[in-house]
């Protein structure tokens, strides 16, 4: 498969008909190694910082990509190896906890919007708004926590939060913000091998949670709160890319493509010098040689 072939294969299209089932935690599309996908992985950072530098000096769009999976599917990882050669100063990382007593006494999103990325900048979102519709869908004495109106907690809630989001989605792209979601879809036994490693392995050890292990009890529970909720929010303006993460090196592929292929997308270029603006320059440059 060609590089700009698997932005598009782990798209999800339609998200009706989505089913978990058709994709695969293992697969690597026709990559054997790490060794073999090198040079690809090393030119998806050198095009993505090319391509930030434009989106920073032109200053319209913003890119925010967000990054949903269950424990030890690698977002800490991909997060840096997104980070590898962007200009810090315009790309902003945010982690979402659990909300604080502050955040309770507001909507889900409010959180969220102070949050979003300014224009010509990335932001990247490890965890989001999307854990509403799932740990607090798998977990719904959390929904009780909230203090929502009893009377607005109706069978229908899912239901609402996904149209909420996606009317939240479709005004930021609107906006100008483009979104890019990404599900790092890891299998259970390949999560089982990497907390036995964070058991095992001394330099491991602070990774290690027990939190992961009883969350992992629910792990049937996830697999289906995934599924539906991106069959309900996967739009064409806001698409969920579902990204095989049992080998971490075939993830980081996917994933820079993803980012290489949205930002090509948007024909970004420096701004253009105009007459006025020459003739600063020109000055400018006379002065500094005059002395
Ligand atoms: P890591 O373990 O790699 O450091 P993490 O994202 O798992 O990263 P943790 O501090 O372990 O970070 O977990 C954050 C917790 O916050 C998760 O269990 C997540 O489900 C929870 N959380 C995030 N957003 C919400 C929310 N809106 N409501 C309730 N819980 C949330
Ligand atoms: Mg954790």
């Amino acid at each position: 498969m060609k590089i700009d072939k698997l932005a598009k294969a782990y798209r999800v299209e339609g998200g009706k008909h989505f089913r978990l089932k058709d994709f695969d935690p293992a697969d690597t599309g026709h990559w054997r190694s790490k060794e073999h996908a090198q040079e690809v992985l090393q030119q998806g950072i050198v095009s993505t910082a090319a391509l930030q530098d434009k989106l920073y000096a032109q200053g319209h769009w913003s890119l925010l990509l967000i990054f949903q999976a269950m424990d030890a599917a690698g977002k800490d990882g991909i997060i840096k190896h997104v980070m590898t050669g962007v200009n810090p100063q315009g790309c902003q990382v945010y982690s979402f906890k659990a909300p604080s007593d502050v955040e309770l006494q507001h909507d889900f999103l409010w959180r969220t919007t102070h949050c979003l990325p300014e224009r010509g900048h990335i932001g990247i979102f490890n965890r989001s708004y999307y854990e509403e519709v799932l740990v607090v869908r798998v977990h719904p004495e959390i929904l009780k926590s909230q203090k929502l109106p009893s009377s607005l907690v109706g069978k229908n809630i899912w239901e609402e939060r996904f149209e909420d989001i996606r009317g939240f989605e479709r005004h930021m792209a609107r906006s100008g913000t483009v979104i890019r979601k990404f599900f790092l879809y890891v299998s259970k036994k390949e999560q089982k091998r990497r907390f036995l490693a964070r058991l095992e392995e001394p330099e491991k050890n602070w990774k290690f949670s027990a939190a992961d292990i009883r969350e992992r009890q629910c792990w049937d529970d996830y697999q289906e709160a995934y599924e539906h909720l991106i069959r309900n929010t996967s739009t064409g303006h806001a698409p969920w890319y579902v990204v095989p993460a049992d080998n971490k090196w075939f993830t980081r592929i996917v994933v820079s493509a993803v980012i290489v292929d949205t930002l090509e997308s948007l024909s970004l270029a420096y701004p253009k010098v105009d007459e006025s603006k020459r003739k600063e320059l020109e000055a400018a440059k006379k002065l500094l040689l005059s002395k």
